[in-house]
Order: C-alpha cells, then sequence, then structure tokens
C-alpha cells in the first residue's frame, strides 16, 4: 500500500509540477506581451519633508493584466526577477519615471526601485546616464533605492558600482532598513543619502517602546553618518507627529498621499504650490 501511496504521490506530484511549468510558460509570455502592449504603468507617491513641503514621488511599478486587473509589484516582480526579465523592465521603469520627473518643478526627485539583477548587468551606469541625458534630468534628481540584498552578493563589484552611480551625483537610499540581512558595515562602507525606515517599525511607533526606541537608533544613527531618513508607510497624524518630533527628515505614506497616477502628480503639485503660497 505504502508502495502505491508513494507512486500515487509521485504521480500527482508530476502533474502538478507540469501545470506549474505550464504556468510559468503562459506567465513569461504575458510578461513579454505585458512589455509590448504597454500594460506596465508607474503610480508616484509623495515624499514629504517636516514643513509638509514635496521633496518628490517615488515611482511604483504596475501591471494592469487585462484579465486579472491590476497586478501589485510583490506577486510579479519576483517572477519577473526568476525569468531574467527585470533588467529589460527596470530600464523601462527608469526612462519612464525620469521623463516624467522632468515635468515636476526643479526641486522634485524622483525615487526608483533597483532590483539586485539590474546590478548584474554591466553596463548599467551607462544607462542611467543615457536615460537621464535624454529626458534632461540632473543626475541629482534621481534617486535610486536599493535593498540590502543588492549588497550580499558580489560586495565588491556592487559597492564599485554604487560609488560610480555617487561620482555621477545620482543618489543612493537604502530601502526597508531594518527588516532583513541588516549589517551596519554597509553603512560604514558606503554613503547613502537617505534610509528609508520600514513600514513595519512607523505601524507600531505610537504604541510600542521597542519600536520607539529602534527608530531613535536609526535616526540617530544616520544623521551621525550624514545621512537622511525617510520613515515608510506613515498612516496617521499621530505617527507622522511622532516622527517629525523624533526629526524623521521625510515622511511619506497613505497619509501624507497615497500612490496616484502621473497626470495627478501635476495636479497635486499645482495644489501644493497653492497652499504653500
Ligand atoms: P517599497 O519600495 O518599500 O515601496 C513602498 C510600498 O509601500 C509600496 O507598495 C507602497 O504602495 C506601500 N505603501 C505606501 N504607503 C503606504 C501606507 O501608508 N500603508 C501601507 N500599508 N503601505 C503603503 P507597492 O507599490 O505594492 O510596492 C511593493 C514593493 O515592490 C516596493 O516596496 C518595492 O520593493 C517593489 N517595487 C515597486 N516598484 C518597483 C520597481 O519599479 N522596481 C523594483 N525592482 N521594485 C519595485
Ligand atoms: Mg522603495
Ligand atoms: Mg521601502
Ligand atoms: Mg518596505
Amino acid at each position: 500500500a505504502a508502495k502505491n501511496d508513494g507512486r500515487g504521490r509521485a504521480r500527482m506530484f508530476n502533474r502538478s509540477m507540469m501545470i506549474m511549468l505550464e504556468q510559468r510558460e503562459m506567465l513569461r509570455r504575458s510578461l513579454r506581451v505585458a512589455l509590448r502592449e504597454q500594460q506596465f504603468f508607474i503610480e508616484y507617491q509623495p515624499i514629504v519633508d517636516a514643513t509638509d513641503g514635496i521633496v518628490g514621488f517615488e515611482a511604483l511599478l504596475r501591471w494592469r493584466h487585462p484579465y486579472a486587473g491590476v497586478i501589485p509589484p510583490s506577486l510579479f516582480i519576483p517572477m519577473v526577477e526568476n525569468d531574467g526579465l527585470m533588467p529589460e523592465i527596470g530600464a523601462w521603469v527608469l526612462e519612464e519615471a525620469c521623463r516624467e520627473a522632468s515635468t515636476w518643478p526643479s526641486h522634485c526627485i524622483v525615487a526608483v526601485n533597483l532590483s539586485p539583477a539590474q546590478f548584474l548587468e554591466g553596463d548599467f551606469t551607462d544607462r542611467i546616464s543615457s536615460i537621464l541625458d535624454e529626458v534632461g534630468l540632473p543626475p541629482d534628481r534621481l534617486e535610486l533605492e536599493i535593498t540590502e540584498t543588492v549588497l550580499l552578493e558580489r560586495t565588491t563589484e556592487n559597492l564599485d558600482m554604487l560609488h560610480t552611480l555617487e561620482v555621477l551625483g545620482i543618489r543612493i537610499g537604502l530601502d526597508d532598513f531594518g527588516t532583513r540581512y541588516s549589517s551596519l558595515s554597509y553603512l560604514q562602507n558606503f554613503p547613502f543619502d537617505t534610509i528609508k525606515i520600514d513600514r513595519h517599525f512607523v505601524k507600531d511607533v505610537e504604541s510600542n517602546p521597542r519600536v520607539q526606541t529602534i527608530v531613535r537608533f536609526i535616526v540617530g544613527l544616520a544623521h551621525g553618518l550624514g545621512m537622511q531618513v525617510t520613515a515608510e508607510g506613515v498612516e496617521t497624524a499621530g505617527q507622522a507627529e511622532w516622527l517629525g518630533k523624533r526629526k524623521c527628515d521625510r515622511l511619506q505614506g497613505n497619509f501624507l498621499g497615497a500612490p496616484m497616477s502621473a497626470k495627478a502628480t501635476g495636479d497635486f503639485l499645482k495644489r501644493r504650490s497653492v497652499t504653500t503660497a
């Protein structure tokens, strides 16, 4: 009986494996179609400073699938990465976001997320330079957001790459700080412009004294190293106030502004300049 069960399980396993492979193939095909048919689009989420001024926007990728609807990046980016399509899609995001940013007031930056795979292309820095040239965006208006995973592998090469970007005048932010393999040696070896405190800390920052200690520590650490701090996922006035009092330089989250279409950034900027004028 055990043998039969074993064979039965093996057959089942093979069959579901096959279905999975078929789905992967389907997905790979639909990703290529998505690129060609422009099913990808970008939403922009405001980043504000302590005085409520607009620092800029973070570009967030979405996929409008013809049947499935809008698919969030947490679902499709891992698949894009597995299938080796990230450099292609990443280049599209960079160009599109920089082009959009070139229409904003000259003090506004655009933050673009990079995945580790984009670092593997040898010509990555050249590509960025030519995109900036082409759309006419000054390098210091682009902030590339990387996570610690980028620094886990090929440490020396990736650090070199970051230094090249720095020399070009591009800003670098460390995203999701404190959630993964945080090692303080990254901070010793690389002068990030910004550290982003992950929203999991921000969520509990008013109520949890241990989280408060961690956030105060990150802010002190960043400032001591000459870096700015952005808190992400700010959802309430209370969180914004707590973070502002503890000298968090920038805030981002649905309380300050949810991700919006490219078109809506224009209105958002206009409304803001009216209120501050
Ligand atoms: P991230 O870079 O940490 O981006 C912030 C995420 O928090 C976004 O999720 C944003 O929509 C969400 N968020 C913003 N405010 C709030 C809030 O008040 N409450 C809550 N609960 N969430 C908030 P999203 O857009 O789903 O993106 C998820 C992740 O996907 C991003 O995290 C980033 O790591 C990745 N991603 C997005 N676009 C790109 C891209 O173009 N390239 C790459 N490589 N990764 C991307
Ligand atoms: Mg980010
Ligand atoms: Mg983040
Ligand atoms: Mg995060």
